[in-house]
């Protein structure tokens, strides 16, 4: 165990939007190192030019820090082992492989790519051993020098050793072995100058300091390349340690890449930002991303980043699979959205009902109906996305009841329907006090007057007012709305029964 102080990285490549695995990777990071005091550096893998996504890494920023995931060294902010850009440091992967080339722990390959293709066919016909046969490994030096003189195209393996075994550590799964005979000869440098993700992983972690790696298990499988790779540099290995896999939310495979489309076709989205545009709260991801192979004391769901903090211990993170538990993290989201001030649950709504409705922010940030609604909406969202459904009726203009049976509920006369919605309206037009309760009283007193039921009144007058089937209370909406619209809306309907 190294005693040296906790920096750890989170080493994305900017080849897609951050997904939710990899902003778990992130927070555990995050919490592994701000728990011991020590430091998070965010470093951009990009050396697969390739799969360069130009967008994703400004996804990769803006998902981090909504999350609040800050980073005190890494792009936007710098720090004294940058750059943390991998393709700005092309020089420092050159000179390593360089000096294990010098050091006979890596050798230059001279095969093209097709003759490394058509080893891989005779294999597959032969249905023998996999993988470069290390022919390059086993030139004279005249032979390579050669090549080299000829001017032939390299690139520079790692000689693994060819038998024993390698045994390392993990602070998650213990003591892991892998023989050296699975092994390849894995490429380090290609023959354009960029590294391989083993080789400037490797040369990157040493030279920026990083004492513990903390990254989804599917980078196991590199770990004893990378071992042999500390041993050739003579540099000592960080910690390791292999965060659990995410599986589905139905438990059945590894978490998709892209959205996942459940049984029932509901769709559960993998993005960070599709949480964000769908109305999550980010304390409710991070709670929920904390979740997934970690736990607070196996009974307490909801606990705030201080608490976690205070308590986070990579020992304690298991190493079995665990699912991604979609309706879960939505019932956290709405505990979340209950915790916050109704002035905060305003304001963060803004956005999503500007885009919803086409009103401008301001306008919407200056609209009484909304502020006086807020309470009741507060109470029914999971989601800050759940909200337009149910206050659309405050921007629709006017109202266009498609089917005028709606407004009549059962065991009620079309007649009769109408006579309430006239008897409503004529009332409320001329009612003093326009607070929920007086409304509730007067239109309780208008149903002893017309002996019909509270449903035979109040179903009518849902339906003219807000065309919706759901809605906040309705004493509150008539109340929000205010006097003028709500009178024409119920005359309108009215006039539809009328008809
Ligand atoms: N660039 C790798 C990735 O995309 C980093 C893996 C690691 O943390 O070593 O996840």
């Amino acid at each position: 165990m190294t005693t040296s102080p906790v920096r750890v990285r989170f080493a994305p490549s900017p080849t897609g939007f951050l997904h939710v695995g990899g902003a778990r990777t992130a927070l555990f990071n995050w919490l592994f190192a701000r728990s011991r005091d020590g430091q998070f550096i965010l470093r951009i893998e990009d050396t697969d030019r390739k799969r360069y996504h130009p967008q994703s890494l400004q996804d990769i920023l803006d998902s981090l820090r909504w999350l609040g995931l800050d980073w005190d060294e890494g792009p936007e902010v710098g720090g004294p082992y940058g750059p943390y850009f991998q393709s700005q440091r092309l020089p420092l992967y050159q000179e390593w492989a360089d000096w294990l080339v010098a050091q006979g722990k890596a050798y230059h390959c001279f095969c093209t790519a097709a003759e490394v293709e058509a080893m891989r066919q005779t294999q597959r016909d032969q249905q023998g051993a996999q993988g470069y046969d290390r022919r390059c490994r086993w030139l004279t030096p005249e032979e390579r020098a050669a090549r080299q003189a000829a001017g032939h195209s390299s690139v520079i393996r790692l000689a693994v050793p060819l038998q024993g075994a390698v045994t390392f550590h993990d602070a998650i799964r213990g003591d892991i072995t892998f023989n050296n005979k699975e092994l390849q000869d894995a490429v380090l440098l290609k023959s354009d100058g960029w590294p391989t993700y083993h080789l400037a992983n490797v040369v990157d972690d040493h030279f920026m300091a990083i004492t513990h790696i903390l990254r989804g298990d599917e980078w196991l499988s590199s770990v004893p390349l990378h071992w042999h790779l500390y041993q050739a540099f003579g540099w000592q290995p960080p910690v390791w340690a292999h965060l659990p896999v995410i599986l589905n939310p139905n438990g059945q495979g590894k978490m998709k890449k892209r959205e996942i489309v459940q049984a029932d076709g509901t769709i559960v989205p993998v993005y960070v930002h599709s949480y964000r545009q769908a109305g999550y709260l980010p304390d409710a991801l991070f709670n929920f991303l904390c979740g997934i192979g970690w736990a607070l004391d196996g009974e307490t769901e909801i606990y705030d980043r201080e608490t976690a903090l205070a308590a986070f211990d990579i020992a304690k993170v298991q190493a079995s699979p665990g699912a991604f538990p979609a309706e879960k993290l939505e019932w956290m989201n709405g505990v979340y959205i209950r915790q916050i001030t109704h002035e905060a649950l305003r304001h963060a709504l803004l956005p999503h009902l500007s885009q919803a409705f086409g009103v401008p922010v301001e306008t919407l940030a200056a609209d009484e109906r909304l502020r006086l609604l807020i309470p009741d909406l507060h109470e029914r969202l999971k989601k800050l996305t759940d909200a337009p459904a149910l206050i659309g009726f405050l921007f629709a203009g006017d109202i266009a009841i498609a089917n005028p049976e709606d407004l009549i509920p059962r065991n009620t006369t079309r007649e009769q329907a109408r006579q309430a919605l006239t008897a409503a309206a004529g009332m409320l037009a001329g009612l003093e006090s326009w607070t929920p309760d007086s409304i509730e009283g007067a239109l309780r007193a208008l149903i002893a007057d017309l002996n019909l039921k509270p449903g035979q009144v109040f179903g009518p007058m849902r339906v003219a007012i807000t065309n919706q089937a759901v809605s906040p209370p309705l004493f509150s909406t008539i109340a929000a709305v205010g006097r003028e619209t709500i009178v024409a809306r119920l005359r309108q309907a009215a006039a539809l029964l009328a008809a």
